[in-house]
């Protein structure tokens, strides 16, 4: 399995969509830090304020895929690539080539993506136990 080269299609298209979507200056940028980022909203904001609607939320999709390709091939270059970020546990195979970018273990996966949901659906009613008379 070529990883290098899925990586580098898979963010050859996603920068070409963002492409497509306007602040192609800003995307010069691309594989500098992540700052560069910012200022691709603004260029954009400038630019095609009317499509910034549409496209705002496909962009920073785009965007933290761009920045998880990106942070894939550096850790493959460091020799560090399938290594979970957590808990640093080697990621199964079949989860980088089901998802090359990925940096986390199936098993962060799941505990991240479930806090994320519990801060999502944080309730905002008051803590039971006011019932005491
Ligand atoms: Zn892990």
């Amino acid at each position: 399995m070529d990883i290098r080269k899925r990586l580098e299609t898979d963010l050859k298209e996603v920068v070409g969509r963002l492409r497509q979507m306007g602040g192609s200056a800003a995307l010069e940028e691309l594989l500098g830090p992540g700052e560069h980022w910012a200022y691709a909203d603004e260029v954009d904001e400038i630019q095609a304020n009317e499509r910034r609607e549409i496209g705002f939320a496909t962009r920073e999709l785009l965007v933290e895929r761009v920045n998880r390709i990106t942070a894939a091939l550096d850790r493959l270059n460091d020799g560090e690539y399938g290594t979970c970020v957590e808990c640093s546990e080697k990621i199964a195979p079949a989860r980088l080539r089901a998802l090359p970018e990925v940096q986390t273990c199936v098993r962060c996966q799941d505990r991240l993506e479930r806090r994320g949901r519990q801060l999502e659906l944080e309730p905002v009613e008051v803590e039971a136990g006011v019932d005491d008379d």
